[in-house]
């Protein structure tokens, strides 16, 4: 057995440490890393079986174009061929990347780099739309920047945590165990989870609130105007470091009295008045929300009606305190550091740095607008307006809204090229080009949690066939678009410090995103380095940063200038260094807006996109199950996590289910306007009545008509663009 290799999990946002190790006869064992702060060595049983999923059947392993084995220089060269041609004759808006949280941080750099640098258009757009971008659009908004102010450490500190849509037992397993220990230590501590379905979390909740679908802003504006009611106001922090408390709370006191909140929110007027006192009295208190926040028609509004109550009770920023977007992906923040959404630039900035950003890349065209987000670019591939698209580790023919539109969308693309470690994927069936990519176990860079904790994603299998590395495969075709020299990378490291120095660049303290004292990381710092949360601005004091290679580049010099010794702790090789899992931000009470305060938002309450109706009177709302993991291309290879959940099923109430008449286990069809599927019905009383739960994750693959993306309407948050997966009018009958 070899000496085990630290590195990080590939699935959800918690981002644990694994230590994995291979014997000789090529068997992976994998364990909790105890030096991890995100999981002390715990591990959920996704992580665990991380093990039965790396062998190589199915993989894709080498090239092809149309069909066709090829090989590296061929497929390279007609990708660049493809895309250059259609750049030229339609310019650059017509063409696409669609990437991953799959990606790690150095990919996703050279994606964005390539795409808006250098390609000069805006159409680079992530998967992360689908679980977060609510929660980025909302932090914008609230914070001036896309920020996480809090970290995994104030669940330990917090008297009162509130997880509002969010099954996070099954799906943020880890953090939940953290919750666990906390509630075992402290007993006073209270757990209030507010979620229309009575989830695995939901039964173990010291209160749970059956919300309504979409009514979580009335509920977060009827708590906001009871704090004011009752004189819950921290009002020095409110004068001393927000703007607009007047006009939020004036829209807030428009929901009325408690009795008719509970109307229009569906809950008890007892436990909507217990959570308001249990809120108002309890000064560490942490809201953490997930998909059911977020995957809204309006789900910018429902972070930010989280967002007003802490504002307002100035918990923010203080141990056991703040709003915490827990998010879904593997790097759930490093997609949003290099600018991997189409309405940010680089370095969590936007548009209006794109002078600065082009300084530092040297990019003579770089993109000087935003470029479509999910949803609107495959509709812009399906009208033609976009002539071709790279999708890079990511499956969207099973996971975006509307999925068979998507497909056809693709299949009239005139070039549509896939990367990816997988090599029968919905997607790939509409692939001309595939590159073959390397996967979890064989991919060598960084990720960064949901704390904001970049930890390393290090080798310990070959890459298999001919698969390389994505950030090779992009790096390769900027070269054959003639932009070799910026894009010279020789290792991840060598692209990791030039994304720490371009997050320091003219920054002038603005950004909380700064890991500019990476940037003279050597490749040994590199490899050591231990899990570490960002801002991260002090400087390592040997060698002088980057060296040569960033004479080379021409990097500016607007780095951070060494600071003196006593300022200057060491933040690598140090295992329970003060840096690693306990950072928060705005402690001093300045946001990084103009006018250094955060912002309250004023915000009426939207109901979902479309109502039910005769036709389709039910509500689909769509979600994961424990064991498997977005479209299972990953989790499906483990018989062990199958066994939780074999196949696509709906969840039912009793009575919707009596009403059309199915019984448990029967075979339903599903209908929505956008398309069909059959699922095994569960009849479920923890289900609320008139809502269908689906979980997302079967395809083509392994459930030829159980893809749920296939009926979701392709309606999204018109600020952050985010889909409204848990809300579309269905109807059901036995098959
Ligand atoms: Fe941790 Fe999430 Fe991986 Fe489970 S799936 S081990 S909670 S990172």
């Amino acid at each position: 057995m070899n000496d085990p290799v630290r590195t990080t999990c590939p699935y959800c946002g918690v981002g644990c440490g694994v230590r994995a190790a291979v014997d000789a006869n090529g068997a992976v064992s994998i364990a909790g890393d105890d030096g991890h702060p995100a999981n002390a060595g715990r591990l959920c049983s996704k992580g665990a079986t991380l093990g039965d999923t790396v062998g190589l059947d199915g993989r894709l392993l080498h090239p092809e174009v149309c069909g066709e084995r090829a090989d590296w220089d061929t497929a390279l060269d007609t990708v660049a061929d493809g895309f250059r041609d259609v750049i030229n004759r339609h310019g650059p808006e017509a063409v696409a990347f669609y990437v991953s949280g799959q990606l790690l941080t150095e990919d996703y750099y050279v994606a964005n780099k390539l795409m808006k640098g250098f390609i000069g258009g805006g159409n680079i757009d992530t998967n992360s739309r689908l679980c977060m971008s609510s929660a980025v659009a909302g932090h914008m908004r609230a914070f001036g920047e896309d920020v996480v102010p809090g970290c995994y450490a104030d669940v330990d500190d917090a008297d009162l945590i509130v997880l509002v849509g969010s099954n996070t037992a099954w799906c943020h397993p880890i953090v939940y165990r953290r919750i666990e220990a906390a509630r075992a230590a402290r007993p006073d501590l209270k757990l209030v989870v507010i979620d229309p379905r009575r989830t695995t979390t939901a039964e173990d909740a010291d209160l749970h609130l059956p919300v309504a679908p979409g009514q979580d802003v009335a509920l977060f504006n009827g708590l906001l105007a009871h704090l004011e009611a009752g004189g819950h106001i921290d009002s020095s922090f409110v004068d001393a470091h927000t703007e607009g408390a007047f006009a939020a709370l004036a829209e807030a006191r428009r929901g009325g009295a408690i009795a008719e909140l509970a109307r229009t929110t569906g809950i008890a007027e007892h436990d909507l008045a217990r959570f308001f006192d249990w809120f108002a009295s309890t000064e560490r208190t942490v809201t953490m929300f997930s998909q059911g926040v977020n995957q809204s028609s309006a789900g910018t509004d429902k972070v930010n009606a989280i967002i007003n109550c802490h504002l307002l009770t100035g918990r923010i920023g203080r141990p056991g305190t703040g709003p915490f977007s827990i998010t879904g992906q593997p790097n759930a923040m490093g997609g949003r550091e290099v600018g991997g959404l189409a309405n940010t630039l680089a370095a969590h900035r936007d548009f209006d740095a794109v002078d600065s950003v082009g300084a530092f890349w040297r990019a003579p065209q770089i993109a000087r607008a935003p470029g479509l987000k999910a949803v609107d670019m495959f509709e812009a591939i399906g009208e033609g307006r976009i002539k071709a698209v790279w999708i890079m580790a990511t499956n969207p023919v099973v996971s975006l809204p509307n999925a068979d539109g998507l497909r056809a969308a693709l299949e009239t693309c005139d070039l549509v090229v896939v990367s990816d470690c997988e090599g029968a994927t919905d997607t790939l069936t509409c692939a001309d080009i595939k590159l073959p990519a390397t996967g979890w176990g064989e991919k060598d860079g960084t990720v960064t949690n949901s704390e904001r904790c970049i930890s390393r994603q290090r080798p310990f299998l070959p890459a298999p066939g001919e698969a390389k590395p994505d950030w090779w495969i992009i790096g390769e075709v900027a070269r054959r678009l003639g932009h070799g020299d910026a894009f010279d990378y020789r290792s991840p490291h060598d692209i990791f410090v030039e994304h720490a120095a371009l997050s320091a660049h003219d920054n002038d303290g603005r950004y909380a995103f700064d890991i500019g004292g990476l940037a003279n990381l050597t490749r040994a710092e590199y490899d050591a380095l231990e899990p570490l949360q960002w801002p991260v601005l002090e400087v390592i004091p040997s060698p002088p940063w980057a060296g040569e290679r960033a004479r080379e580049r021409g990097w500016p010099d607007t780095l951070p200038s060494p600071p003196s010794p006593q300022s200057s702790p060491p933040v690598v090789g140090g295992r329970g260094s003060a840096l690693s899992g306990t950072r928060r931000l705005f402690t001093d009470g300045v946001f990084p807006t103009e006018t250094g305060r955060a912002r309250f938002v004023a915000i009426t309450p939207r109901g979902p996109a479309h109502a039910p109706d005769a036709d389709h009177p039910l509500v689909l709302n769509t979600g994961r199950v424990r064991d498997h993991w977005h479209t299972m291309t990953r989790t499906g290879r483990s018989a062990r996590l199958s066994a939780h959940v074999d196949e696509p099923f709906a969840a039912v109430h009793p009575q919707d289910a009596q009403v059309f008449g199915l019984g448990d286990g029967a075979l339903a069809r599903l209908e929505t306007e956008w398309g069909h599927m059959l699922a095994r019905v569960r009849v479920d009383e923890g289900q609320a009545r008139g809502s269908v739960f689906v979980p997302m994750h079967w395809n083509a693959q392994t459930a030829a008509a159980g893809r749920v993306g296939a009926l979701v309407n392709p309606v999204v948050d018109p600020v952050s663009g985010e889909p409204e997966f848990k809300h579309t009018p269905l109807r059901l009958r036995e098959f």
